[in-house]
C-alpha cells in the first residue's frame, strides 16, 4: 500500500466539524485500503457499482455501513437491498418505489437521499429542482413506508471555479430548506446535505454540508 490512508484520513477528519459525517469513497480502490481506514474508526464507506460492493461486503467487516452513491440502476436495487446503509442518488420515483420493494422483501427501511441536479454539465444524473419539486408534490412517496427520504445529495460543477462551486451548493442549501419547510418539518430524519467531494469539501461545509464524500484525498487516485 503506497498511499497513508490512516494519516489522509485524520487530515481530512481534523477539517470536518463535529456535526459533519465522512462517507469515504472507496471505489475501485482494494480492500486493504478500506480496511486501513476502518481500522483507524472509520465506519461509512461510499461505493458506485454493485459488483465491486458485493465483493467488498462479503470480505469486510459487518459493521461497516455502505452507502450507494453512484447512478443505481432499478434493476440493480434488489441486490444491494439486503444490506445496504443508504442509497444516495434518488432520481425519480421509478426507483425510489423499487427501492421501496425489495426493502419490504428484506423487512427492512432503507435510507435514501434525493440527487440534485443543479451543476451545468449534462451528463450529470439527478433531478432539477423543478422536478423534485414535482416528485414531493406527487404525493405519493408518502405512501412508501420502507424508504426513508432523509436529505438531499449533489455534486457542483467539475471546475476550478470556486465561486461557483459556492453558488451551487448555496443553491442547494436554500432548496434543502425549502424542501424541508414544506415537506419535511416533522421529520427529524430529513437532515442530510450530502455535498462536497475532494476538491470542494472545505467549500460544501461553508455551504450547509452535513456530509462529505471524499476519496481521492484520502485512498489517493483510483486506477481503473
Ligand atoms: C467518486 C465520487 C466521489 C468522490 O470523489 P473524490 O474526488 O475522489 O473525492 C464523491 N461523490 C460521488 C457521487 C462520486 O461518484
Amino acid at each position: 500500500m503506497n498511499v497513508d490512508v490512516a494519516k489522509n484520513l485524520h487530515e481530512v477528519l481534523g477539517n470536518l466539524p463535529k456535526d459533519v459525517r465522512l462517507v469515504a469513497i472507496s471505489k475501485y480502490h482494494p480492500c486493504e485500503y478500506i480496511e486501513a481506514a476502518y481500522a483507524e474508526g472509520q465506519r461509512i464507506f461510499g461505493e458506485s457499482h454493485e459488483q465491486e460492493l458485493k465483493l467488498k461486503v462479503e470480505k469486510l467487516p459487518k459493521d461497516i455501513q455502505w452507502h450507494f452513491i453512484g447512478h443505481l440502476q432499478t434493476n440493480k436495487v434488489k441486490y444491494i437491498a439486503p444490506y445496504i446503509s443508504m442509497i444516495e442518488a434518488v432520481d425519480s420515483m421509478k426507483l425510489l418505489k423499487e427501492i421501496n420493494k425489495h426493502a419490504n422483501k428484506h423487512n427492512r427501511i432503507i435510507k435514501v437521499l434525493l440527487e440534485l441536479h443543479i451543476a451545468e454539465e449534462e451528463t450529470k444524473y439527478g433531478l432539477t429542482p423543478d422536478a423534485c419539486r414535482e416528485l414531493l408534490a406527487d404525493g405519493e412517496w408518502r405512501t412508501l413506508d420502507h424508504v426513508q427520504i432523509c436529505g438531499l445529495m449533489m455534486m457542483a460543477s467539475n471546475t476550478d471555479n470556486q465561486d461557483q462551486i459556492a453558488s451551487e451548493f448555496e443553491t442547494a442549501a436554500r432548496f434543502f430548506d425549502e424542501i424541508k419547510a414544506h415537506y419535511f418539518a416533522d421529520s427529524d430524519a430529513f437532515k442530510d446535505r450530502s455535498w462536497g467531494m475532494s476538491h470542494d469539501y472545505k467549500t460544501a461545509i461553508c455551504h450547509g454540508s452535513t456530509m462529505v464524500r471524499v476519496g481521492t484525498t484520502i485512498f489517493g487516485p483510483r486506477v481503473y
